[in-house]
C-alpha cells in the first residue's frame, strides 16, 4: 500500500487499483499522506477500476505514460490478475503486486495453538477458484468442524449450523454448505494462470508477519511487467513502520480471530467507517465495517480497562452446551440463536439442516 502511494506521488505514472484500496490507511505520520485518495487529491493520477480489463483499456488508450496496476487480494482477485498477464497486456503496463493466499495463513494460526475459534467456515469465492480440498487440513490434522460459505445468507446459515452440528455431534468433516460454485477441484483453468504467471513464496501479513508460502510473485517470465522491477527503490524495508497497523489498532487481533471487532478500543469511537482507522474498516468485506453494518455499534470494552465488558460469542455458545439436547436446536441454548441470526427460525434452520447437513 505505501509504495503504491509513494509511487503514484512521485513517479509519473497513472496508477490504477481496486475501488476499495483508495480508502486502505498506512501507518504514517498524521501530516504525511496515509492513503490513495489522499494521494488523488493531492494530484497524483489514481483512477479506481473494478476488473483487470478496465487496466489493459487505460494501459492502451494512455501509450505514452507507464500504468501501474496495484493489484493486492486474495486468490479470487489474484486469478484475474494472472490470466491478464498470460493473455498479453500492453507494454507500458506493469503490475505492483500484493497477493495473497488465505489457507497458508489460517493454518499458520491453528498450528500456533492460538486460534480463537472451535470450528472455521471457510471462504466459498476463494474454494471456487482453489478448490474445497484446500481446507481439508482443518479436518485431518486439527480435528476441527469446518464448511464452506458463500455469499448468501442461506449458505452462511447453512454453514454455521453445519459446523456447530458437527460441534455438537463430535463429527467432524468438510461440508460444502455453496454447492451451486463450488466443485472438486475449484476452477483449473484458473488454477493454471496462476500458477503460470506466479510464484508462491512467504510473504508479510500486515500486524502479523512473515507467513510461510502464502504470497505470489510475479515469475520471471513476465518481469518486464513487474512494477518493482521498473520501480526497485520503493520496496525499500526501511519503510516497514507504513506496513504495520496504525497505533491502537487491533485488525491483526480480528482478522487472526483472536478478538471480536468490539473488542478493539477504537471500534465506534476513533474508527468508524466515515473514518477509517484500520483496513478492517475500510471495505464491505472487512470485519469491522460488516460488523457495524450490520448494527454492533457498541464497543466491548469497558471503558478504562481495556477488557470485554461480555464473554466473547464463543465462550457464551459454549455456555449454553448444556441444553444441546434440544430437538431442533432452536429453542432456549439453540447455538444459532445464540449468535444472533435474525434470520433463524425453526422452520428455516430445520430445512437448511436437512439440505446441507450431511456426513463426510
Ligand atoms: S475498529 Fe477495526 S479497523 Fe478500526 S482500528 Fe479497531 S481493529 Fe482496526
Amino acid at each position: 500500500m505505501f509504495e503504491a502511494i509513494q509511487l503514484a506521488l512521485n513517479e509519473d505514472i497513472i496508477l490504477v487499483a481496486f475501488g476499495d484500496m483508495l480508502r486502505v490507511p498506512v501507518n504514517v505520520k498524521k501530516n504525511k499522506t496515509r492513503t490513495l485518495a489522499e494521494a488523488k487529491a493531492q494530484g497524483a493520477d489514481i483512477r479506481p477500476i473494478a476488473s483487470p480489463t478496465e487496466a489493459v483499456k487505460i494501459a492502451k488508450q494512455n501509450p505514452d505514460m507507464p500504468v501501474v496496476f496495484f493489484a493486492a487480494g486474495f486468490e479470487t482477485t489474484t486469478a484475474p490478475v494472472a490470466a491478464m498477464l498470460v493473455e498479453g497486456v500492453p507494454d507500458n503496463l506493469s503490475v505492483l503486486l500484493s497477493g495473497r493466499l488465505t489457507w497458508p495463513a489460517v493454518a499458520m494460526l491453528l498450528d500456533s495453538g492460538e486460534a480463537g475459534f472451535d470450528a472455521l467456515v471457510a471462504p466459498g469465492h476463494v474454494a471456487t477458484v482453489m478448490g474445497p480440498e484446500e481446507w481439508q487440513f482443518v479436518v485431518d490434522r486439527h480435528n476441527m468442524p469446518a464448511a464452506i460459505a458463500g455469499f448468501t445468507t442461506e449458505s452462511l446459515l447453512a454453514a454455521m449450523y453445519s459446523v456447530l452440528r458437527q460441534l455438537i455431534d463430535g463429527r467432524y468433516f468438510l461440508d460444502n454448505c455453496y454447492p451451486d460454485l463450488v466443485r472438486k477441484g475449484g476452477n483449473p483453468s484458473a488454477r493454471a494462470q496462476l500458477k503460470k504467471a506466479f510464484n508462491v513464496g512467504d510473504a508479510k501479513w500486515r500486524g502479523v508477519g512473515i507467513i510461510a508460502n502464502s504470497g505470489y510473485s510475479i515469475r520471471d517470465e513476465y518481469q518486464q511487467h513487474d512494477a518493482r522491477r521498473h520501480f526497485p527503490d520503493y520496496a525499500d524495508d526501511a519503510r516497514k513502520r507504513a506496513g504495520e497497523m496504525p497505533p491502537g489498532c487491533d485488525c491483526a487481533g480480528v482478522v487472526l480471530g483472536k478478538i471480536y471487532p468490539n473488542e478493539c478500543r477504537l471500534y465506534g469511537k476513533a474508527c468508524v467507517p466515515r473514518n477509517p482507522i484500520g483496513p478492517c474498516m475500510v471495505s464491505d468485506e472487512g470485519a469491522c465495517r460488516i460488523w457495524w453494518a450490520n448494527g454492533m455499534r457498541e464497543a466491548a470494552v469497558q471503558k478504562g480497562s481495556g477488557r470485554p465488558v461480555s464473554l466473547p460469542i464463543h465462550e457464551r455458545i459454549k455456555a449454553t452446551a448444556g441444553q444441546e439436547n434440544h430437538p431442533e436446536w432452536c429453542g432456549p441454548g439453540c447455538w444459532i440463536q445464540a449468535l444472533h441470526l435474525p434470520s433463524c427460525t425453526n422452520t428455516q434452520s430445520a430445512r437448511l439442516g436437512a439440505q446441507f447437513i450431511r456426513p463426510g
